[in-house]
């Protein structure tokens, strides 16, 4: 058994050596403030010496603005008993003595000894973790970014592909493709609202004879300007000239009556002429020259894009026999 004076002297030196060999910092103040108790642990962490911190402000151990409020913090709880941090503990800014900063973890317990209150925190370094966050959510940020990148190239690519798959590489007119679409809807529309379409199928005339004599290359110069006239030909934002295959261009036209579409016609034969693009082979001009295939519907549900497309390829069929570099028209129903 041992005597009550040498039980105190083991709790005691018990203490002493947790407070000793404890890993995490142990600091204790007073109701104002004042250090009394100052471990090894803080030694290292603060870089202060024991001798140098006790009976100082805890408020040396952080930075502004934490260190001009801790006073009224405690003031504060030593009147309101409102707990913001005792017995609760949360990740806080530590300065050095250097006068550098580091992010810790600090808990705090309460005691009283003979009727005063003490505060004892236990600090601990935090700065790996906080760093090892840091990297992490630098590189997941990173990785993001580079997923938003690429989602945005991918997409641009998308628009870029679905671009190239609607336009006729040589001309740059809307493609074949784009015809059998726009075609398909322009009917179900003029269907639904019982409105005109005419489809306008065009030819180089004996465009044969003008590869034959100034080449393939000069051929394909000229596709582009004879598009390019067709193009321009037409104004409004619903009509559409497109590359149909070869040396034939189809015009999609809504809204568009025999009428309008007869004049129209002659616009385009007439812009055509005014390009004047020689051509020494032609059995029609000296210059280049298209035929034109003019077919007008109102079309009811029976009828389809075929049609129309059948329509309009008789009529250019009967322009060429006539004698080219001319128009011929119908109109169905
Ligand atoms: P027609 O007046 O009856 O229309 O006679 P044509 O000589 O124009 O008719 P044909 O269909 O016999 O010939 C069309 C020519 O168009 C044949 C082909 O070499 C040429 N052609 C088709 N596509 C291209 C192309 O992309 N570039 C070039 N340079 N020529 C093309
Ligand atoms: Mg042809
Ligand atoms: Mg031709």
């Amino acid at each position: 058994m041992h005597s009550k004076e040498s039980r105190s002297y083991i709790a005691h030196t018990r203490l002493e050596a947790i407070l000793e060999t404890a890993v995490d910092a142990i600091i204790s103040i007073n109701s104002v403030g004042i250090i009394d108790t100052f471990n090894p642990a803080a030694e290292k962490l603060f870089g202060y010496s024991t001798d140098e911190v006790i009976g100082k402000n805890i408020n040396i151990l952080m930075p502004e603005p934490y260190s001009s409020k801790h006073d009224s913090y405690l003031k504060r709880y030593s009147t309101t008993k409102v707990k913001k941090i005792i017995g609760i503990g949360r990740d806080i800014v530590a300065k050095h003595r250097d006068g550098k900063t580091f992010p810790a973890r600090l808990s705090v317990g309460e005691a009283v000894i003979d009727g005063k209150p003490i505060y004892i925190g236990i600090i601990h370094d935090i700065s790996v973790r906080k760093q090892q966050e840091k990297e992490i959510k630098d590189h997941r940020d990173h990785l993001q970014s580079l997923v938003e990148q690429r989602t945005r190239q991918l997409s641009e690519a998308n628009e870029e592909l679905t671009r190239i798959a609607h336009v006729d590489g040589l001309t740059k007119l809307s493609n074949r493709r784009t015809f059998d679409e726009t075609l398909q809807n322009e009917m179900q529309r003029s269907i639904r609202y019982k409105l005109p379409i005419t489809l306008m199928m065009c030819d180089i005339d004996y465009f044969k004879q003008y590869n034959d004599a100034y080449g393939h290359v000069v051929g394909d110069e000229c596709l582009i300007k004879i598009a390019g006239c067709l193009k321009d030909s037409f104004k409004r934002a619903s009509d559409l000239a497109t590359r149909y295959g070869g040396e034939e261009f189809a015009i999609i036209l809504p809204h568009t009556n025999d009428k309008e579409a007869e004049q129209l016609s002659k616009t385009c034969i007439e812009n055509i002429r005014k390009l004047k693009v020689p051509h020494s082979d032609s059995g029609v001009s000296k210059y280049v020259t298209i035929s034109i295939g003019v077919a007008t519907i109102i079309p009811d549900k029976t009828d389809d894009a075929d049609l129309l497309i059948k329509a309009a390829d008789e009529e250019l069929y009967k322009a060429k026999k006539n004698g080219r570099n001319r128009i011929e028209t119908v109109c169905l129903g």
